[in-house]
């Protein structure tokens, strides 16, 4: 099955499902009360919004050399920099790691960009146990998932399904509370911190003037992830670079605002580089990933580029109705919402993924919330009149709407139809257009210049 039809198979059962659909509105209401608060903190955030996307904008224009320069200052401090173009090459390195330290058990904080590269399955595949630290990852690894936000990975569970999800997989009790569940969560994480050989994190951001790894994350797990292996992995899209470290003034509430409602995430970390001889803690050494894997051909489309300054901070997702409607699985990708239906046809290709850009209202909240002011629907427009060029939408479409916009061109063409033949014409496009579960309004029987003209005869 294509993956356009698995997601609307998909979609159009999700769509339905009450629980879930009652889950998400109250875990988003929850947000978007929080988010209300942190707005409100700022006196002009809009102004905050335009500097922060004017200093993406930089660094879109000068890629390259703020990518050198964070790369010789992280190196200087005695990181090691591997360039991966792909999920092959990251996971090859990942791999040698792996080897060369020995690793049998590895713990790693939340990030999108191991997800994008699997990282738990390449680690497991080589007898390294990988266990996620993040207590919505640690839900979602437990239950078998993958995350279904990119901030709030277990947002599809209620606390009921967690803990029913703990009292199958540990033992606990079926009404054990958040408070006692998270309680056994950090005992168990405990021992795997302190045992594990390697530890892994994403970017937040890769801060280029000092040649800084800053991580973000209200757990303290991130903390904790480097804190005790000797072995530090950072695995990061090479896009998330900012130019200066006091720009984390600007952006570090902008991305805790939008991402959660806080007006700081709890722990702010900057990773500089493994343990100086000087120092009694740490990792002895520290491998930073930078990974492509499509951003340089996200970079070189002329509309699609501006995606590349995204911070992840998931409010897109969070005020898409289709989101909320059809939620994080559907996608079946690794960034989902808006900013995923953006970007997946590049990173995963048009052919199998330009539909998403089709699964958009273009009400444009998205861009609305964008913290740093990303034109989403005017490059979903972009790409499906891509995908149209190319060529990738069904021919029985094309035919159709040339049809439409012959009739459609004329007055006298659309009236010269009777609408019960409309109906009856229309019929079959019911079902597959708008599903089994909705009606298609109806054609009124006679046209507005028929009855128009009725009137004025009456
Ligand atoms: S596109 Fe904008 S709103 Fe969406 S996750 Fe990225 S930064 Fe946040």
């Amino acid at each position: 099955m294509s993956q356009s039809s698995k997601f609307t198979q998909a979609a159009e059962a999700i769509a339905f499902d009450e629980k879930h659909r009652n889950t998400i509105r109250f875990n988003i209401s929850r947000y978007d009360a929080a988010v209300a608060k942190g707005m409100a903190r700022y006196r002009n955030v809009e102004k905050a919004k335009e500097m922060a996307a004017q200093i993406k904008r930089d660094v879109l224009a000068n890629w390259d050399s703020y990518l050198l320069e964070f790369e010789k200052n992280i190196t200087a401090n005695g990181a090691e920099v591997l360039w991966a173009a792909d999920t092959n090459e990251a996971t090859d390195y990942l791999r040698q790691i792996l080897t060369d330290n020995e690793a049998r058990l590895l713990v790693k904080s939340k990030s999108m960009t191991t997800e994008e590269i699997e990282l738990n399955h390449v680690a497991e595949s080589m007898g390294c146990e990988s266990v996620e630290t993040d207590l919505g990852e640690f839900i979602v690894q437990v239950a078998g998932e993958r995350p279904y936000h990119i901030v709030t990975p277990a947002m599809h569970k209620s606390k009921g399904d967690i803990a029913k999800l703990f009292n199958e997989k540990f033992n606990m009790p079926i009404d054990s509370t958040p408070e006692e569940m998270t309680e056994y969560v950090r005992q168990v994480l405990r021992k795997k911190y302190t045992s594990a050989e390697v530890g892994v994190t994403g970017a937040n951001f890769l801060i280029a003037d000092i040649g800084g790894i800053s991580v973000t994350e209200n757990e303290g797990n991130g903390l904790m992830t480097t804190a005790f292996p000797k072995v530090h992995i950072v695995i990061a899209g090479i896009e998330k670079l900012i130019p200066r470290m006091s720009q984390l003034g600007l952006f570090y509430p902008l991305l805790a605002a939008h991402g959660t409602g806080q007006q700081m995430t709890a722990y702010n970390t900057i990773f500089t580089g493994p343990r100086k001889a000087n120092e009694v803690d740490g990792p002895e050494k520290m491998y930073v990933i930078l990974l492509d894997n499509g951003r340089t051909d996200v970079f070189a489309d002329a509309e699609g580029y501006e995606s590349l300054a995204c911070i992840r901070c998931g409010a897109c997702l969070n005020a898409c109705p289709v989101y909320k409607t059809i939620g994080g699985y559907t996608y079946d990708t690794t960034y989902s919402g808006p900013i995923g239906s953006v970007l997946t046809p590049f990173l995963r290709g048009f052919k199998d993924f330009s539909h998403l850009s089709f699964a958009s209202t273009l009400c444009g909240k998205c861009v609305e919330v964008c913290p740093v002011r990303i034109p989403l629907t005017d490059i979903l427009l972009a790409n499906r009149r891509k995908t149209v060029e190319k060529g990738l939408r069904p021919s029985a479409e094309k035919m159709i709407m040339k049809g439409f916009g012959y009739v459609t061109s004329d007055r006298k063409k659309m009236d010269f139809v009777p609408g019960i033949i409309k109906n009856a014409a229309t019929r079959p496009f019911n079902y597959m257009a708008w599903g089994p579960k909705r009606e298609m309004p109806e054609f009124a029987k006679k046209s507005f210049s028929q009855q128009y003209k009725d009137k004025k005869q009456d």
